[in-house]
């Protein structure tokens, strides 16, 4: 019998080092205690400095980042900008706010994020499109110079969002400086924290200095508050700067940790019909912030989703996420279902949707488990399968080792039930 977690196992909680509570002290005792400060130009100078990048603005979250990110890159109203569709939804309902219309680029089995057939597809089917919104999921990087290649064929920035992928890189270089304009984030589920907070980086000054701007009420240089355009309050705290300045030196710490749990993950579930989220092991290295695993097609027990609900039968030799979610649950640990792609969500189920073989939304409306397959024998909807097949595992990076392995435990009883 394996007994329920007395103490429970989140997916991704905040780990504090002891250094940030100085900074926060320190800001405290020197009064700083606003959106100016020393540990704000700190994380802005460390942020540069490991990410490679010229400029950086430090704002409230990593939401208001992607905004100004896009507005940085130009969009208008009634304007198409190409999406990341298996993603949170702070990566795209900027551009909503700025009146533009998402068109969601479908996935890639390889790493899970935006596939360039797709984003090629797009821009024959959409070719005035100026601006693409990438994301790298669960810490992975997507093929991220395959699509600034094609975006530079079609004289389209890059809004790269790098929120989940602090640390990862492709081909030796940082996330967050592939994008013309890109952001991350310090929320408290990330891989370092401030318990809130986010940043803009870029190697644009000018972009750099209207951000900065922009995050500040767009004040003018006047005696008196003086305005010549829209303004924001997204600066961050110079409090949360000094939280986010003492998580910064663990950032490797924490990627070790992340890495080692989705190993122990891969390894534990060597002979059970499921394989762990993939990356692109020639050119990539993640900062593994969620380990995920993907059941087979053939070892997923029946699982239908509703809009709010979802129904299963439990099935021996079988299972499916919902199963294993609620499992879980059932012993105190928490995972979650991969995020819903953008395309399925009630509020975006209007908008565009391109997959590898073009407009998607004509040829996947009768989409039921798996239905309808590409040229190729695979679904033609990738994100819709992923979800399907796939969820998130606990993956703090403060639980133990014999913690996980009662997580392995209980995901092969998933399957080995009679
Ligand atoms: C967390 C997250 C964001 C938003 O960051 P916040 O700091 O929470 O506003 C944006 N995009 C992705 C992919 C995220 O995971």
């Amino acid at each position: 019998m394996i007994k329920p977690f007395g103490k429970k196992v989140w997916l991704s909680s905040p780990t504090m080092h002891g250094d940030e509570i100085k900074y926060v002290q320190e800001a405290y005792e020197t009064n700083w205690m606003s959106t100016v400060g020393k540990n704000i130009d700190e994380v802005e100078r460390i942020a540069r400095e490991k990410i490679g990048c010229n400029y950086a603005v430090a704002l409230a979250t990593g939401t208001a980042s992607l905004h100004l990110a896009v507005k940085l890159a130009g969009v208008k109203p009634g304007d198409k900008v190409f999406c990341s569709d298996m993603t949170f939804c702070a990566t795209l309902n900027p551009v909503v706010y700025e009146g533009g219309v998402p068109v969601f680029i479908d996935t890639e089995y390889d790493t899970w994020n935006m596939d360039p057939v797709a984003l090629e597809k797009a821009f024959e089917l959409y070719p005035d499109t100026k601006v693409v919104v990438v994301a790298h999921l669960y810490g992975v990087p997507g093929k991220i110079d395959k699509i600034r290649e094609i975006c530079d064929r079609h004289g389209a920035v890059i809004v790269e969002d790098a929120a989940e992928s602090l640390g990862a890189t492709y081909k030796g270089k940082e996330t967050g400086n592939f994008g013309d304009y890109n952001a991350i984030s310090f929320n408290g589920n990330k891989i370092i924290t401030g318990s809130a907070g986010g940043m803009l980086l870029t190697n644009d000054k000018e972009a750099a200095e209207k951000a900065r701007k922009w995050s500040t009420q767009a004040r003018e240089n006047a005696p008196w508050y003086q305005h010549e355009e829209v303004g924001y309050n997204y600066r961050m705290s110079n409090v949360i700067a000094g939280v986010v300045r003492g998580q910064f030196p663990y950032l490797e710490e924490h990627i070790a940790q992340k890495k080692a749990i989705y190993e122990r993950y891969k390894e534990g579930f060597k002979e059970l019909p499921i394989t762990m989220n993939p990356f692109d092991e020639e050119n990539s290295v993640p900062n593994y912030w969620l380990s995920c695993a993907l059941i087979d097609k053939n070892a997923m027990c029946k699982q239908v989703r509703g809009e709010t609900e979802v129904a299963y039968i439990s099935e021996s030799g079988k299972s499916c996420p919902s199963e294993i979610l609620e499992t879980l649950a059932k012993y105190n640990a928490e995972g979650r279902p991969i995020w819903k792609p953008m395309h399925m969500q009630p509020i975006y189920r209007m908008n565009a949707f391109v997959t590898r073989e073009g407009n998607g939304r004509a040829k996947t409306n009768a989409y039921i488990q798996g239905g309808v397959l590409g040229k190729d024998g695979k679904p033609l909807d990738v994100g819709m399968d992923i979800f399907q097949r796939g969820l998130c595992l606990p993956s703090d990076n403060k639980m133990t080792i014999e913690e996980q392995d009662k997580i392995i435990e209980i995901v092969k009883k998933c399957f080995s039930k009679i």
